[in-house]
Formats: C-alpha cells, sequence, structure tokens
C-alpha cells in the first residue's frame, strides 16, 4: 500500500522562469477546432480537461463524416468497391500510426479500444505466457489506473509480486530507487511516458535501456505523451506502446499497441472468433499473422480512419513549435496559479507536460470545480485514476487543468482570476470574470 510522504504545505514557488513565448499560430489552429468558439451556458468555453479528453479538430470529424457517407463497409472481407476503399482507409490509418510513432512497419501496430484495452491485451497475451511465478513486475508511482490494475491482476494469477518505484517530493520518479529494484526477476517494467496528475515525463528512454539490461520488456504507456510532444519507439527502445485516439484529437474507441515484430509473432490471440484465423475446423484452428491475430471480430474502423486523420493533423504542424508554446503555457500557468493565496501545486519537475494539479486551502475542491464551470473553464477534480499518485501527497482529490497546444495565456488568466475571484466571493453585478 502506497502512504503518504509528501504534505506540500507551501505554496510552490516557480522554480523555473517562463520559457519564451513561442511562434506557435495558436488563434489559427483554435479555428482548426469549431468546439473551442462554442459558449457554456453563456460563457466562452475554456477547455482545460486535456487530459481527459482532448477537442477535436475539423478534419477528424470531417474524416469520419466522408467514411460513412462515401465508404462504409466491413474490411478485408467484401469483394466490392466499397470493402476495397475502406480496407484501403483502415489500413492506411494503421500505416499512419506506425509511421508516426516510428515503428518499423504497419504490422506493429494492433487497433485497440484505448490504452486502457492495450494494457490489458498485452497482460492477458503476453503476460500470461511470459510471467512465471517468482517474476517481479515493476510500476511507477506515476501510473493511471489502467496501467497497475491489469498488472496486479495477473501477478495475483501468475504468483508474481508487483514492485513499484516512489516518486520524489518534486514528482520525479527516484531513479536510485528504480535501479535497486531492478533484478534478473524484472519480467515487466509498466512505465507511463507523462503522468495524467504531475505532469512529470519520466526518462523513458534510459529506463528502458537499464531494464533490458536485465531482460526485462518495457510496457510503456504513451496515453498523455503522444498529444504534446513526438514519440519515436525505436528510439526509446520500448518492447510496448500504448495509446489512445482521444487522447491526440482523435475520435473515442480507438487506439494503438505498438509492439515489436519479434514480441508480436510470439504473442497468442487474447480474443478468439472472426477476422484473426486462418483455418476453422471443429477440430480446431489455426491463427492469421499479427496484427490481425490479435484483432478478433469486426473493428472500429471508422474512428480508425479519424485517428489516422488526427495524426495527419499532428504531422501536419510544426510539433516543435507547438511544443515551445506548451512549454511556454506551463510556466505561465505555473507563476499564475502561485499567484493564489494558500495555493499548493502538485508536481514539479523537471521535464513536464502542462498538466496542473492543484488544492486551494482547505477550500472543498468539488464546489470550486462547480465554480470554475459555472465560467464556462472545464477542469477535472477527483482521483484523475491515479490514486497511488494522490496517496504519495496525502491527497485523495485534487483539481486539474490539462493543458494542450489549442490553449492560451488568456485561458490561464480567465482560470486564476476565476479561482481568486471564487475566493473572495461573489463580486457584486458580475457574473464571470472579466477575460
Ligand atoms: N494512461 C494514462 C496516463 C491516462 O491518462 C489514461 C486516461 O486518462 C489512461 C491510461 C487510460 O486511457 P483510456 O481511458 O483512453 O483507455
Amino acid at each position: 500500500m502506497t502512504t503518504a510522504r509528501y504534505w506540500l504545505d507551501r505554496p510552490a514557488a516557480p522554480v523555473v522562469p517562463v520559457p519564451r513565448a513561442a511562434d506557435f499560430p495558436v488563434e489559427a489552429v483554435r479555428r482548426d477546432f469549431p468546439i473551442l468558439h462554442r459558449e457554456v451556458d453563456g460563457a466562452p468555453l475554456v477547455w482545460l480537461d486535456n487530459g481527459s479528453t482532448t477537442q477535436k479538430p475539423l478534419t477528424v470529424v470531417q474524416a469520419l463524416a466522408d467514411f460513412y457517407l462515401t465508404c462504409n463497409s466491413n474490411v478485408h472481407r467484401g469483394a466490392h468497391a466499397l470493402a476495397r476503399r475502406a480496407t484501403d482507409a483502415y489500413e492506411g490509418a494503421r500505416a499512419k500510426v506506425a509511421a508516426f510513432l516510428g515503428a518499423a512497419g504497419p504490422e506493429e501496430v494492433v487497433f485497440v479500444r484505448g490504452t486502457t484495452e492495450a494494457v490489458n491485451l498485452v497482460a492477458g497475451s503476453w503476460g500470461e505466457a511470459e510471467v512465471r511465478a517468482g517474476d517481479e513486475i515493476l510500476l511507477t508511482e506515476l501510473e493511471h489506473h489502467a496501467n497497475i490494475v491489469p498488472w496486479q491482476q495477473l501477478a495475483k494469477r501468475r504468483r508474481a509480486t508487483l514492485k513499484v518505484v516512489p516518486v520524489d517530493p518534486d514528482g520525479a520518479l527516484d531513479l536510485g530507487a528504480f535501479r535497486a529494484l531492478l533484478s534478473q526477476r524484472t519480467a515487466l517494467l509498466a512505465v507511463t511516458h507523462a503522468s495524467n496528475v504531475l505532469g512529470t515525463v519520466p526518462p523513458v528512454r534510459e529506463m528502458v535501456a537499464l531494464a533490458h539490461r536485465y531482460g526485462a520488456r518495457v510496457l510503456v504507456d504513451g496515453a498523455q505523451a503522444v498529444g504534446h510532444f513526438p514519440v519515436d519507439v525505436r528510439d526509446l527502445g520500448a518492447d510496448f506502446y500504448v495509446l489512445s485516439g482521444h487522447k491526440m484529437f482523435g475520435p473515442t474507441g480507438i487506439g494503438a499497441l505498438y509492439a515489436k515484430r519479434e514480441v508480436l509473432a510470439a504473442m497468442r490471440p487474447w480474443q478468439t472468433g472472426g477476422n484473426m484465423i486462418d483455418r476453422v475446423t471443429f477440430g480446431g484452428s489455426t491463427f492469421a499473422g499479427h496484427p490481425h491475430r490479435l484483432e478478433a471480430g469486426t473493428g472500429n474502423i471508422a474512428d480508425a480512419v479519424g485517428l489516422g486523420a488526427a495524426v495527419d493533423y499532428l504531422v501536419g504542424m510544426d510539433r516543435d513549435q507547438a511544443e515551445a508554446h506548451e512549454r511556454h503555457l506551463a510556466g505561465y500557468a505555473c507563476q499564475a496559479l502561485a499567484r493564489v493565496p494558500g495555493i499548493r501545486q502538485f508536481g514539479a519537475a523537471r521535464d513536464r507536460i502542462a498538466v496542473h494539479s492543484f488544492l486551494v486551502g482547505a477550500t472543498d475542491p468539488v464546489a470550486l470545480a462547480a465554480h470554475l464551470d459555472a465560467r464556462g473553464i472545464a477542469v477535472r477534480v477527483g482521483h484523475h485514476c491515479a490514486q497511488p499518485t494522490l496517496a504519495a501527497f496525502g491527497e485523495t482529490v485534487v483539481l486539474r487543468a490539462s493543458l494542450a497546444f489549442y490553449n492560451t495565456t488568456d485561458e490561464v488568466d480567465a482560470l486564476v482570476g476565476a479561482v481568486l475571484e471564487f475566493l473572495d466571493g461573489p463580486v457584486p453585478g458580475q457574473t464571470r470574470p472579466r477575460r
């Protein structure tokens, strides 16, 4: 069980200067996302809940509509024009995701519902075959429940043991502890590429290299990473990399599992039925090669095509500029939030994304979130599916503002203004803060 070790009783001081504003055309980019221009109960929407899900550019919405309007069909099995077009679109999307991740080829990408399903797939297929009694599965205190519970269940079934790399008070991983925990018994390291609560980006490349020295496989949870910075799975050396389309400006219900070719080739089916077989008789069945062997039944074809459009959108923008803009936003947000009396900000690792979790004195975070909501400001409040991370800081509930490249410093000001307004009580005649 995780025990609380850190109580942040000081207002977190901004430790780094705000990086220079990037030359990123944020207003033009915002025009690609129609929902960002809507009002919520009379207030302009300020979407600061990107950690939960991101908004979709028009091109993604259009790709979904185009698919249904012009080439809807099942894939792989029809002897007609629409089946061929749908198959091309679906397999084309797989190739786009593979290139986006730097995979060796499309056959290293399995379509799944999202990160959660991808982790369950790896646990249920690779894990059942490869994890043995006495083995250890190494997790970190930064993990989302999706990268904890499937391993916990697997460890129970296989009589393996979970080990956990702790975080330090800044929310960075304790790498000394990580090295000490690695051993010949380590079968798997499962680590996030970006924390959804503290924003921490661990040194995954170095961690993968170290884990490989002990013969362990490594699964990297890229759910919060791929929308924020470019990823190259071969440069990272990861054996598995998992992601959700909806957190990278694509549709819900679609995601991807990347696995190295040789690892995938040895993985047995985890679900069986149509689409994943080679030959079936009542005496037995043989299975298709990968990745199809791991995709039983009709897949989420249209959303895969939508995910391909999201990839197109991301690779079509200057990602260095987008990243620089986000770094500026993160620094700006840390400093702006630090102006709130009694605020405690969680997460001050050197390498981080613009995820800002906080509490304000004894203020009820749920009431504060409701106040923000009434002003059109969408943040998330709760445990963020990372109860062990919060437990390390002695908390069970925090507010979280999570930013993306389409957010602005004005939106950060709106957030901080509304928090200050909540602390001051209602201002007569004013229903929402000035923007
Ligand atoms: N991993 C991380 C780091 C996440 O932030 C999330 C969702 O918030 C998940 C995994 C689970 O993603 P999904 O619900 O799309 O499967």
